[in-house]
């Protein structure tokens, strides 16, 4: 596979964002991708940059960290703005909705590491982050988007999963939502723990 990274870089400065903030600021922003982006940039073919890749499936995918909860509408049309952008990129795009599996958050926490309080929407292209609402319209307006999902895992936009609908969760098998099983040995009720706190389990055949 090509390295990904290599091919990444901010839109020129005659593009379209002429104010340099944005897409060249992802670059600035402290987070270990960053650093792995620049450091792949420097030595394409280094043993290392080769082991940090061997973990990695073959094809990476896009990864959108969301909200399906309305409840700021700006949050929600972002997101809602971003998987139309990469859909239309015809990439298959592994959505973690935040809102229905509180794990989401937390793994999102984990990998944008300590700062201020994320946004959502949130996107990275297998464990490389690509940014939020902002970073993702201006790297899609500078026309850099579509060579930056190059050898991504695709799928036909209009796919949806036979087993979930495409909600990327089922109901928990074994407490059927009520996040309650009753133990015969202890005579009690405990909290089940096959799923989340909404007693959903992640669908086996859509999600990781
Ligand atoms: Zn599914
Ligand atoms: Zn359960």
């Amino acid at each position: 596979m090509a390295n990904l990274a290599d091919d990444f870089s901010p839109p020129s400065s005659s593009s379209p964002s002429s104010s340099s903030s944005s897409a060249a600021s992802l670059f600035k922003k402290p987070s270990s991708f960053l650093r792995s982006f620049s450091y792949h940039h420097r030595h394409p073919a280094s043993k290392t940059s080769y082991k940090r890749f061997a973990d990695e499936p073959k094809r990476p995918k896009v990864i959108l960290y969301s909200t399906s909860l309305r409840g700021v509408r700006r949050t929600f049309a972002d997101c809602c703005a971003v998987r139309a952008i990469l859909r239309g990129f015809h990439v298959a795009v592994d959505e973690r909705d935040v809102s229905m599996d509180v794990s989401y958050r937390c793994e999102l926490q984990r990998l944008l590491g300590k700062g201020p309080p994320f946004s959502l929407p949130q996107v990275f292209i297998g464990n490389r982050w690509l940014g939020g609402a902002d970073e993702v319209r201006q790297w899609h307006d500078a026309g850099e988007l579509g060579r930056m999902l190059e050898g991504v895992v695709a799928q036909d936009p209009a796919f949806v999963c036979g087993g979930c609908g495409g909600v990327r969760f089922v109901l928990c098998s074994t407490c059927h939502g009520s996040r309650k099983v009753f133990v015969q040995e202890e005579g009690s009720v405990r909290r089940c723990d096959a799923c989340n706190e909404n007693g959903l389990l992640r669908c086996p055949h859509c999600c990781s």
